[in-house]
């Protein structure tokens, strides 16, 4: 593919980027994402176009407030080059068709839920839903899609239950059920659970590095998200590691 469409492609990435921002802060204060227009948390004044351009602005304005100098975090320009590589790899892994939109707005909002539930410790339901919206829509077979959906919330459901009153405490979130059953539409079966394996997997490191702690929550969601994305990208090569 050329390379001037993967240009556009990580173009409008950028933006859906600086919108993911947007999602971010408003979802994670329960605030509205349409309005008012964006501003400056601290000082609140209104930002213009040119405060707006996604990392650009983040560079010229070398991360600082334009009106009052207040500290804008890293996190924004971080945001915005990851959804710009979450698109460009939806259309490098699915190439150029209706459905490939679908994954790539998939893949937006698990960066999403992610980064709020790493700042918050929750996961809007409303962002949640639409991931599973989107993630029904990533192929031509809904039904098979909505099928596998069903089937992993049912089996983290049981899981949760049975967890749950082995620890007598509450064990997952329901927000874990809904990703899983997001993770389902999109992967598949297999892939499904493979990916929940892996983030199982992967959630252990923070827990291992943070020994002394104590008590550490861990936000379980970027793990889910970070599973998906892996094995969204490298299911082939999976699949020939354990020929299952
Ligand atoms: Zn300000």
């Amino acid at each position: 593919m050329d390379i001037y469409f993967y240009f556009a492609v990580s173009v409008i990435g950028l933006c859906f980027g600086s919108f993911a921002n947007v999602v971010i802060i408003r979802l994670g204060k329960n605030e509205s994402v349409v309005f008012p227009a964006s501003h400056c948390p601290k000082c609140k004044n209104p930002l213009r176009w040119f405060h707006n351009i996604p990392v650009f602005s983040f560079i010229f304005l070398r991360g600082k407030c334009a009106f009052c100098g207040e500290k804008i975090s890293v996190i924004y320009p971080i945001v915005e080059i990851l959804t710009s590589l979450l698109f460009c790899a939806a259309f490098y892994k699915l190439s150029v068709s209706y459905w490939t939109i679908f994954a790539a707005l998939t893949l937006f909002a698990l960066l999403c839920l992610s980064v709020i539930d790493f700042q918050t410790m929750m996961a809007p339901d409303s962002l949640n839903f639409l991931a599973l919206f989107f993630a029904l829509l990533t192929s031509d077979d809904i039904l098979t899609n909505l099928q596998a959906a069903l089937l992993i919330a049912g089996a983290l459901t049981l899981l949760r239950m049975g967890l749950s009153s082995a620890l007598k405490k509450e064990a997952m979130g329901e927000a874990d059920i809904i990703l899983g059953a997001t993770m389902g539409a999109f992967l598949g079966l297999f892939g499904a659970f493979f990916a929940l394996f892996l983030a199982a997997l992967l959630a252990i490191i923070p827990a291992l590095i943070n020994k002394k702690g104590g008590q550490m929550q861990t936000p379980f969601i970027p793990f889910l998200a970070l599973g998906t994305l892996i094995v969204f990208l490298f299911d082939k090569q999976l699949l020939s590691l354990f020929k299952f």
